[in-house]
Formats: C-alpha cells, sequence, structure tokens
C-alpha cells in the first residue's frame, strides 16, 4: 500500500488543506469503530510518546513520585530534546491485557495519537505514511481513502 499512499500523498500537495482534513474527518471515527485498541497495543509496545511538563507534573502525582524522580527512572530526552520513554514496550502497559495501567493520566499525545482527528493534516503526512505501518486504525483509514479517490 505503500506506493499507492505515496502517489495520493503527492497528488494532496495540489489539494486544499480542508479537503485533504475532509477525508480524515469521514474515516477516522469509522476506522475506530472496526478497531480494537486492546487487541493491538502496537503504539505503546513499539514507540513512545512525548511527555509534556503537564504530563509529567500530573502522572508523577498520581504515582506518587517527586517529579524527578519519575524523570529520571522513566524518561529520558530525544534528538528534539523532547522527553521521550527511556524503553519500549511503555512500561505503563499491562503486556498481558494491553490495558494501560495510567489510562485516567496518560499524556497528551497517547489520547491524540494516531492524530488523524485533527486539522491541517496535510502538514503530518509523511508521519501519518509511516503510522499506516504500526496502526491498523491509519491503515483502514487509508484504505478507504483510497477506494473513495479511486472510484
Ligand atoms: S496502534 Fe492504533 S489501533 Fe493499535 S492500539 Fe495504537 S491507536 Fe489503537
Ligand atoms: S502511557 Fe498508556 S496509552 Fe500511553 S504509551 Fe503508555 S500504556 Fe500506552
Amino acid at each position: 500500500m505503500r506506493k499507492p499512499i505515496q502517489r495520493l500523498f503527492q497528488q494532496w500537495k495540489k489539494s486544499h488543506p480542508s479537503e485533504i482534513d475532509g477525508h480524515f474527518e469521514r474515516e477516522h471515527d469509522r476506522a475506530f469503530e472496526q478497531t480494537d485498541c486492546l487487541e493491538c497495543a502496537n503504539c505503546c509496545r513499539t514507540t513512545s510518546p512525548i511527555f509534556k511538563e503537564r504530563d509529567i507534573v500530573r502522572i508523577a502525582k498520581h504515582l506518587q513520585m517527586s517529579v524527578g524522580h519519575f524523570s529520571s527512572k522513566y524518561l529520558k530526552r530525544d534528538e528534539e530534546g523532547d522527553w521521550v520513554l527511556q524503553w519500549a514496550p511503555c512500561p505503563f502497559l499491562e503486556l498481558e491485557t494491553n490495558a494501560c495501567t495510567i489510562y485516567a493520566e496518560r499524556p497528551q499525545a497517547c489520547r491524540d495519537f494516531p492524530h488523524t482527528d485533527r486539522k491541517n493534516m496535510h502538514q503530518i503526512l509523511r508521519i501519518t505514511e509511516q503510522n499506516t505501518h504500526l496502526c491498523p486504525a491509519v491503515s483502514k483509514m487509508l484504505q478507504s481513502i483510497l477506494a473513495e479517490v479511486n472510484d
């Protein structure tokens, strides 16, 4: 599916951003209605969310840890200087059930993943293409969009 998606994204360079957003608005909810994240957890197993300062403060408080202790135990800076997990799978993932043990307090980036429910999708098409290989829901969205535009 890589080549058709790349061709589509190439065509979208001439499209208005709202047209691209419209495709994802139509497909995001539908894809997640057909996808059970508890049977997947690929994102939690293989990648790290970015932890913003407010995420760190909230989660450290929830775990009754100091911010410093939480950061040194779980986090590191990536090449862009963002706080990310030191290892994967995420230490807050319950591996047997795929449940997030800090679900109510999870980072904003976990709530937003795979970032297909937002405006200005044209700004993140490269990462969205990469996410088709990681996230079955994104893969479903792109399959449906490709079927629609090629109809
Ligand atoms: S990779 Fe996608 S489908 Fe799988 S758990 Fe994450 S958001 Fe859900
Ligand atoms: S904090 Fe929770 S939702 Fe986020 S990566 Fe870890 S297990 Fe997944």
